[in-house]
């Protein structure tokens, strides 16, 4: 590996210096092509049911028809998803659980939480990120996925939702350091529930992506689980996202991606020599 050649692991104390010189190049020696890796179990962080099957719906389907134990944690219920003026909340939120399940299902997620926020008013609080931080801990998965929490604007077209940000930002500071760290909220420790460290985060919907995943050979399975959405999507979102998935694909030697910002945990930090 040219980057283990070229490099010398530092010790906590290096961290800085590691941010101020080390990472652009870091980054640009990430291997890009993370086929073949498939971790034990993911849990997958959402705002709303329906973005999982967006963001990560062909990798889960990959790993999980690989053995991947994966989670869906969605936080909110995403119970303001509708313009029929007949739609009541508390019955909005019991079809988008259905839908959210029937999805996960076409894509073999065992596991779901509902973690019961209201749609639309998600704030990164300390209480969302011990919610969170809960949940992980309870699990314990080797690779946790959740939206990008600094992709404020896409392009010019789209600013992303309030509670994707929210969503995101609390779940990466749940996986990092709170899930880790005994001390922090103590009384997870009270409920039997151990720190636990996450191997991996990977982000979506970012615009900073190092890692690109094959999702042609799962096509099919993301379109159904899409499909499995009425109350929000119909055939024309889904193809929609078959674009998307060519657009993700721009440079790899595959034709539809899912792209994600990846953060490993679980190696020595490194800077370049400097020679
Ligand atoms: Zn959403």
């Amino acid at each position: 590996m040219i980057q283990k050649r070229r490099a010398r692991v530092l010790g906590r104390m290096g961290f800085g210096l590691l941010r101020s010189i080390g990472q652009n190049w870091l980054e640009k020696q990430m291997p890009s092509n993370v086929e073949g890796y498939v971790p034990e179990s993911a849990m997958v962080v959402v705002a709303h049911p329906d973005d999982a099957e967006f963001m990560v719906a062909g990798t889960v389907a990959k790993w999980a028809r690989a053995g991947t134990e994966v989670t869906y944690v969605v936080v909110t219920k995403g119970d303001k998803g509708s313009e029929d003026p007949e739609m009541t909340p508390q019955r909005l939120t019991e079809i988008r659980e259905a839908e959210q399940r029937a999805a996960g299902a076409i894509l073999g997620v065992r596991n779901f939480e509902f973690m019961g926020y209201e749609d639309g008013y998600l704030e990164h609080t300390l209480k969302l990120r011990r919610d969170i931080t809960r949940l992980v801990r309870q699990y314990r998965p080797e690779v946790v996925m959740c939206f990008d929490p600094t992709n404020r604007f896409f392009n010019d077209y789209y600013a992303n939702h309030p509670d994707h940000r929210a969503s995101g930002d609390a779940t990466v500071d749940a996986v990092f350091p709170s899930a880790r760290d005994r001390l922090t909220f103590p009384e997870l420790l009270t409920e039997g529930l151990e720190p636990h460290k996450v191997k991996q985060l990977w982000m979506g919907s970012t615009q900073n992506a190092n890692v690109w995943v094959d999702i042609g050979d799962v096509l099919a399975e993301k379109r159904a689980a899409l499909l499995a959405h009425p109350s929000q999507l119909d055939e024309g979102a889904a193809e929609f996202v078959v674009t998307l998935a060519r657009w993700a694909a721009e440079g790899q030697d595959f034709e539809y991606a899912e792209s994600f910002r990846r953060i490993l945990f679980d190696q020595p930090r490194m800077v370049p020599d400097r020679e």
